[in-house]
């Protein structure tokens, strides 16, 4: 395999292993020394990886060591969810170094709308952290899943329910912003950044379930994320828990959705009156995200009544994990989104006991359960982690052939 076609792997062992040796990456991608030294000098011409003192000795030379430069290049990621946008501005080892949030989603505004918005929020990010605009290496657009977007605006915006559609906003963004734009589904997106974050080695696979207003799976295998035949991979949301539940709009019965999406949740609470009198649940349908954030809050600090629905729901989450690890023989599932916001730590618990009493694998190995610590975060730190792997591999191309530098320099 020719040097450029390596450099991606192995810039990712560095990645993972936060500080290694030349003789370490050897050793870990199967490639000679000779190759890794060659490897090694480009990334370290291109300002990608630097070295970083010298390591203990193992009879020979103490070997020096290599890590990261983690601000030699950054990425925006936008998580452009149903009902508010995020921005994130990370540097290459997915560190977030500058965020901001906007209260309009794919729900209020034209895709016109949000490509002006991203163009003055990116350059407040890039003003804030005093990131230059040349070390851009592109935007990431996080998105609900294209089924869910298509099936979403069917219902609402029936006139024109091709107003998000996915290549419509790659091609607004890339246009509005001249930079580089990748669009992938939440959930995958939610699954590379945590990989990123936590430095994942490649070779472990890696589960996330995010929970927004819908409910979602991301699984990494292999360092590389699974996307299905359709970028429609990931909708744990639609897995059935009760064969004769309540119809779901998906056209199925008894979807995890309808026991335990925010939505639900909130509906949940409202039959209780007495509960929705003291946590002052609207039950207005604008005011869905709001409603929910009371419960949420309220269940963390112990009110009763609130930590029941939530139990309830992370009981619902829990029989479709039963499934899925009972399939993927997981070892750790990674629980990340907006709707863990306060609540992560109860539905974690929740969801490991369950898993430790009832998965098939209980006997033979634990199953880990964790709270992401990126949390709201983490879907667009994975569009822009995703943006990084993806431009990182361009770059070594566009060292054989074109010049890459026209979309970089672009105004923000
Ligand atoms: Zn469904």
């Amino acid at each position: 395999m020719a040097v450029r076609d390596n450099s991606g792997a192995v810039l990712d062992l560095i990645r993972s292993a936060g500080i290694i040796s030349r003789v370490e990456l050897a050793q870990h991608s199967g490639l000679t020394e000779a190759s890794i030294s060659r490897i090694v000098k480009l990334l370290i011409a291109d300002g990608l990886v630097a070295e970083t003192g010298r390591g203990t000795s193992t009879g020979g030379k103490r070997p020096t060591l290599l890590e990261l430069n983690r601000s030699a290049r950054h990425a925006v990621g936008i998580y452009l969810s149903n009902y508010r946008t995020r921005f994130v501005l990370t540097d290459l080892s997915g560190r977030v170094v500058a965020h901001s949030e906007s209260p309009t989603g794919i729900v209020d505004h034209r895709r016109s709308e949000a490509v002006r918005e991203a163009t003055t929020i990116i350059s407040a990010l890039l003003t804030a952290a005093q990131v230059s605009r040349e070390s851009l290496l592109g935007i990431g657009i996080a998105v609900p899943g294209r089924q869910e977007v298509n099936r979403y605006l069917q219902s609402t915006q029936p006139e024109d329910w091709t107003e998000w559609d996915w290549a419509s906003i790659q091609q607004d963004f890339a246009e509005g912003t001249g930079m580089w734009v990748s669009i992938e589904n939440d959930s995958t997106c939610g699954a590379i950044g945590e990989f990123w974050i936590s430095r994942a080695p490649a070779a472990r696979d890696l589960a996330v379930v995010t929970m927004a207003s819908g409910i979602g799976f991301g699984l990494i295998t292999d360092g590389d994320v699974y996307r299905g035949a359709t970028s429609n991979v990931g909708e744990l949301g639609h897995v059935v828990v009760d064969a004769n539940g309540p119809e779901c709009e998906c056209g199925s019965r008894g979807c995890l959705e309808l026991y335990a999406s925010p939505g639900r949740i909130v509906q949940r609470a409202l039959t209780d009156d007495i509960l929705a009198g003291r946590l002052a649940l609207s039950g207005d349908a604008a005011s869905l995200w709001a409603d929910y954030e009371r419960i949420a809050i309220a269940a963390a600090n112990d009110d009763e009544g609130a930590r029941a629905v939530i139990v309830h729901a992370a009981h619902m989450l829990s029989v479709a994990l039963v499934s899925i690890t009972n399939i993927l023989d997981l070892e750790r599932v990674v629980l990340t989104g907006p709707a863990l916001d306060h609540v992560g730590a109860l539905v974690a618990e929740t969801v490991r006991a369950e898993l430790a009493e009832r998965a098939f694998a209980r006997n033979v190995h634990t199953i880990d359960v964790r709270v992401s610590d990126s949390g709201r975060d983490a879907a667009a730190v994975g569009a822009a982690s995703l943006v990084i792997h993806q431009r990182l591999g361009a770059t070594r191309r566009d060292r054989a052939g074109s010049s890459s530098s026209t979309d970089l320099s672009a105004a923000v």
